[in-house]
């Protein structure tokens, strides 16, 4: 059955990734070969699933496996909470050998029912992992008969690592929340101005930068999916009127399937960059009219766009000289590939690469198109090749993960992180401002003069 069901999510036609696939690769999967148990780097099919879900932040994350996979998940992510903090806490139903023989069903029970005591969260989340699953633990049976038994729902989350990589458990989480969760409860009130937010997990507090906004504009954010989330509001997120999608790969299915069951268009928009946060409110203005919103929502969207554009210019525009010019090589990845190079243009950066990885079709064009003649997009770009180009100062700073920082430090070359483990939020006006200056701030940083003057003895 589980089979059944990662089959259809290979085949989802609003995923432009997998229909550019023939049938016989298609049929492998999301992502190429799957992990083998036990090797998560990158993140298994689990892990992403976590990554999508555990930002419902008043449900309780319970995973059944090993303590290791736990440990491997939790708080890989700076996925913020404006208020309740249970999501933080790391629950796992700890297996070991004798459940291993045994089967490690009856400890699942007891651990769901325990936290249901201790803490009486909204809902309780249960995620499979490679090693319950291959000793056939049925947590979709254990998750009903808690579910009735202590009256509250319990989620079962079919990712098992091995089933694939990180993207493949974001969809498998998607599906939890389309089966289990989306529609099963009725907003007290809905508005004409009702939209959800699908693939943003408020990394660092970006979420945070994009509500002001829309509350300017009397927009209701019903539910963001799942950045800063309440259980009870994703159950209502049925009723909004339009979706707009976040991350380009990780929930395409949520989107199309809430559009084919409850009819809500969904577009897909970014707010990196002032160019992109200004179209992505014109888009959702719009398409809120075209659904019944007051046609004045338009030209409210556009004032405050003006207003808002106005401000970031003045408040750039001491550093935006300095700035301008400067190259960047950005190694990033998905929807970032292309969506902040458009935050980098409007300081007159030249972005001299993008890396794909994990990218659509449609993210790679984007990416080309952007960068144009000055910069080529990359699938993978070798370490070694990375510090060739920085130590040959091709790039004036690069934009990265955590795991490739050293490779920057060591060709002594400023460095920013743009990945989920950074501590600044990027998204919308306020985030570009920020992103902004963190960039001015690495590269007028006096320690890249000093430590690429030669010692004394090397001269
Ligand atoms: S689910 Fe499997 S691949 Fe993922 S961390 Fe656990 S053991 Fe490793």
């Amino acid at each position: 059955m589980l089979q059944h069901k990662h089959q259809d999510l290979f085949n989802e036609p609003a995923c432009a990734k997998n229909q550019a696939k023939d049938e016989k690769t298609r049929k492998k999967g999301c992502g190429g070969k799957p992990l083998t148990p036990g090797n998560a780097a990158g993140g298994c099919a689990f892990d992403g699933a976590k990554i999508v879900l555990q930002p419902i932040t008043d449900a309780a994350h319970l995973v059944h496996g090993p303590i290791a996979c736990e440990g491997n998940s939790w708080d890989s992510r700076h996925a913020l909470s404006s208020g309740p903090m249970l999501y933080r806490t790391g629950f796992t139903t700890d297996v070991g050998e004798m459940d291993v023989i045994y089967g490690g069903e009856k400890r699942l029970f007891k651990a769901i029912k325990e936290i249901i005591a201790r803490y009486d969260p909204p809902a309780v989340f249960v995620y499979q992992t490679c090693v319950t699953a291959m000793i056939g633990d049925d947590i979709e049976t254990v998750c009903k008969v808690a579910a009735e038994r202590f009256g509250k729902p319990v989620i079962p989350v079919n990712a098992p690592g091995f089933v694939g990589k990180k993207n493949f458990g974001t969809k498998l989480a998607g599906e939890a929340l389309l089966n289990h969760v989306i529609g099963t409860e009725e907003p007290e009130i809905t508005t004409p101005a009702d939209i959800n937010l699908i693939g943003e997990y408020n990394v660092s507090g970006d979420l945070w930068m994009v509500t002001p906004l829309l509350k300017k504009l009397g927009i209701r954010l019903l539910t963001s999916i799942t950045g800063d989330a309440r259980y009870h509001d994703v159950t209502k997120a049925h009723r909004a009127r339009v979706n707009m999608m976040v991350c380009s790969q990780a929930l395409i299915n949520v989107a199309r399937k809430m559009e084919e069951r409850w009819g809500i268009p969904y577009f897909e928009g970014s707010f990196y960059g002032v160019k992109d946060t200004s179209l992505s409110l014109r888009t959702i203005a719009k398409m809120l009219v075209e659904r019944g919103a007051e046609p004045d929502l338009i030209a409210r969207t556009e004032a405050l766009i003006a207003e808002e554009e106005a401000r970031v210019a003045r408040e750039l525009a001491p550093i935006l000289p300095e700035l301008k010019g400067k190259r960047v090589l950005l190694y990033t990845g998905g929807v970032k590939s292309w969506s902040m190079i458009s935050a980098l243009h409007y300081a007159g950066m030249v972005v001299i690469g993008s890396s794909t990885r994990k990218a659509t079709k449609e993210d790679k064009a984007r990416a080309a198109e952007l960068m144009g003649e000055e910069g080529e997009t990359m699938d993978n770009l070798p370490q070694r090749d990375m510090y060739r180009m920085l130590k040959n100062r091709e790039a004036d700073i690069m934009l990265s993960g955590g795991r490739t920082q050293f490779v920057a430090l060591k060709a002594k070359t400023p460095w920013l992180d743009s990945n989920q483990e950074r501590h600044n939020a990027y998204c919308g006006y306020d985030g570009t401002i920020s992103l902004l200056k963190e960039i001015h701030k690495e590269l007028t940083n006096p320690v890249f003069d000093l430590v690429r003057t030669p010692a004394p003895w090397e001269v």
